[in-house]
């Protein structure tokens, strides 16, 4: 329970500070946070979770296509053609066991979200409706494609969310909202909770518990333009790299081909689905040249990479030739008004382009990250052994975009992150369940836990330098968005690296003019603005230093994927924070090439033709 006796020293004594005890503290309320709560207050957990938007404002919110799951219902399909695609998608760097995990539970986890409450879609016959997405097909990866995406309507992750936290109020977990969480408290190894504050007032509250699950989404915002919320700063792996933690797999960063030029809004991969087409400044399909079999239908990172291809040649469209028309007109408008009412919303606010009748202007945007937190496929934090590559972090867990887990390996498929969230939300419950007793003793905080967290936030908080955090961000992000594009080359890498230790830097320049308590949003970019910092680093670093194409990891200088010296996870630390430091250290974990079960054999590397 919440008491007022400050565990620290009177140094901080500018601050009140509020302790809680939990069994479990879940940070994040996305789909993957949400239903990690609900699992972890079912099995009887006293649990909280701290979020820093209202629940239902969470970027899960966003996802429009759909989730999913071979339930077979528009086309005949079967888990282990769903499991051949993902590692296809992967490019063989995601681990076989977690995506047979994955495609198993798949069909289940829809099924209890459809008695959770969320709307799906309908067949005539009253099932769930299915639509085709990229990179899915039947037959293990034969053909012709399956349709296996759940949709409601374009509105899926809207209806997940509400569903899931009306489900998260019905068991008694203690919601923290608003609340923004600043580190972890570590202990020999150990996670031994968290430290947040109340955006509202300004006071800290220190989260006693045995486990904390890191559940904070992707950091997209690392880039200048993202179909992601401007809240996707990867604040978990900023709290990771701090707590002498390594990211995994950080150069894997997804471009979808169709945001909105100019804008970045995302459409959904489902208006392909549905049968949308792209075109260059010729009226050509070009897809068709790319990828004959699958078309505008191949995995997101080959579509991506064609319109970027097309762009270069010269047959972009516009007065630019900087982007590329992806075609609705042909489909009939009652099918676009109720499959497709968002994006039809969307073309017409962000583009003022009638879908009915007109293309529209789209341009691959960045848009999720495959890398992440590592861990195994019960949530668990892996610790960067050397030795030990499978070890574990006791009391660390981390589910959804946050972590890797890893089922999407170099390149992620449409619709598998939704399925992601649930199907690890769920067996991270199963797990805290399995190893932690409702109501077991705590021990007592080392004195001091909250210092490092204080002294960060303080720091901030009375930063008096040159530079408006808004300023150094953009470079970061133009940075990135230069250097670690669709396409990179050892010299714009090596450039990349140079300029993001010096931006770094830059950080130690800070200016924060806020210096209140109550709803102090220039502290907060700040904070979020160190966490994409150090993550923006470990992202180029590793992609500089993995010298083939895999996924969406497209090196002009080594333009193949190199299974003998490179189908390995990367892993990365980064040093300091606030621009000290910042030297990144790299290693490597192999994949796992094996199966969980014997149903399934491990499927072996091939060339990835779509
Ligand atoms: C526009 C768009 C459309 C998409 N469409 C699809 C789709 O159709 N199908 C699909 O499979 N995938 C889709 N994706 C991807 C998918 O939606 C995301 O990967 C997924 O929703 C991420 O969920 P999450 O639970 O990991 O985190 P999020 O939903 O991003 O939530 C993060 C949570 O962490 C909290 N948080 C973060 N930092 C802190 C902090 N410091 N303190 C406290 N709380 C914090 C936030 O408040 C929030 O509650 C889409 C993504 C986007 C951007």
């Amino acid at each position: 329970m919440a008491n007022t006796e400050a565990n620290t020293s009177d140094k901080w004594s500018d601050y009140t500070i509020v302790n809680h005890t939990y069994d479990v503290v879940v940070v994040g309320a996305g789909g993957s946070g949400l239903r990690a709560t609900m699992g972890s207050a079912e099995a009887g957990l006293r649990t909280a979770n701290i979020s820093k938007v209202f629940p239902t404002r969470s970027h899960t919110v966003a996802a429009q296509g759909g989730i999913a799951a071979s339930l077979g219902n528009n086309t005949p399909d079967h888990w282990s053609w769903h499991m051949y695609d993902t590692v296809k998608g992967s490019d063989w760097l995601g681990d076989q066991d977690a995506i047979e995990y994955m495609v198993r539970e798949a069909p289940q986890a829809v099924y209890e979200l459809e008695h959770a409450g969320v709307p799906f879609s309908r067949n005539e016959d009253g099932t769930i409706y299915q639509r085709p997405f990229g990179g899915h097909m039947q037959n293990m990866g034969e053909g012709p494609p399956v349709q296996r995406t759940c949709a409601a309507a374009d509105r899926t992750g809207h209806a997940m969310l509400h569903a899931l936290y009306q489900q998260s109020l019905k068991y008694d977990a203690d919601f923290f909202i608003e609340y923004f969480a600043i580190d972890l408290i570590m202990e020999d190894g150990k996670c031994r909770g968290v430290v947040a504050m109340c955006l509202d007032d300004g006071t800290i509250h220190c989260f006693r518990a045995h486990a904390v699950v890191l559940a904070t989404g992707g950091y997209g915002r690392c880039y200048y333009t993202a179909t992601s919320a401007h809240t996707c700063t990867g604040d978990g792996g900023g709290m990771v790299l701090r707590a002498g933690l390594p990211l995994q797999d950080m150069e894997f960063v997804q471009f979808h081909p169709t945001g909105i030029y100019g804008a970045g809004v995302l459409i959904t991969e489902g208006a392909r689905g549905e049968g949308g087409y792209l075109t260059n400044s010729e009226g050509e399909r070009f897809m068709e040249r790319y990828a004959p079999s699958a078309k505008d239908l191949a995995s997101r990172d080959v579509v991506s990479r064609s319109m970027a291809l097309e762009i270069r040649e010269g047959r972009g469209v516009g007065d630019e030739k900087d982007h590329i028309f992806l075609h609705l007109d042909h489909i009939d408008p009652k099918i676009l008004a109720e499959r497709l009412p968002g994006i039809t919303e969307s073309g017409k606010i962000f583009a003022g382009v009638d879908l009915t009748r007109q293309p529209l202007p789209v341009v691959p945007t960045v848009h999720y990250n495959m890398g992440g937190i590592p861990t195994n496929y019960h949530g668990e934090v892996i610790a960067g052994d050397a030795g030990d590559p499978e070890k574990t972090v006791p009391g660390l867990f981390a589910v959804g975009e946050a972590a890797c887990v890893s089922v999407h390996g170099a390149n992620r498929l449409g619709s598998n992150s939704l399925i992601d969230l649930v199907v690890f939300g769920r067996a991270t419950g199963h797990r805290l369940k399995e190893i932690i007793k409702p109501g077991i003793a705590h021990d007592e905080l080392p004195e001091g836990s909250l210092d490092f967290a204080l002294t960060r936030l303080d720091h901030f908080r009375k930063a008096d330098g040159k530079a408006s955090t808004a300023k150094i961000r953009e470079e970061m992000q133009k940075a990135m968005t230069k250097h670690a594009a669709v396409f990179r080359d050892s010299e714009g890498l090596s450039e990349g690296v140079k300029e993001l230790t010096t931006i770094n830097k830059r950080l130690e320049d800070v200016h924060v003019s806020d210096r209140s308590l109550i709803w102090n949003s220039d502290l907060i970019e700040t904070l979020e603005l160190d966490n994409l910092m150090a993550q923006a680093n470990v992202t180029m670093a590793s992609a500089e230093a993995r010298k083939e194409s895999r996924g969406a990891h497209a090196h002009e200088d080594f333009p193949d994927r190199d299974d003998a010296n490179w189908m390995k996870h990367t892993l990365a630390w980064f040093t300091g924070w606030g621009g000290s430091g910042g030297a990144v250290t790299l290693n490597y974990r192999p994949v796992h090439e094996y199966t969980l079960t014997d149903d399934m054999e491990y499927i072996k590397p091939k060339k990835r033709v779509y």
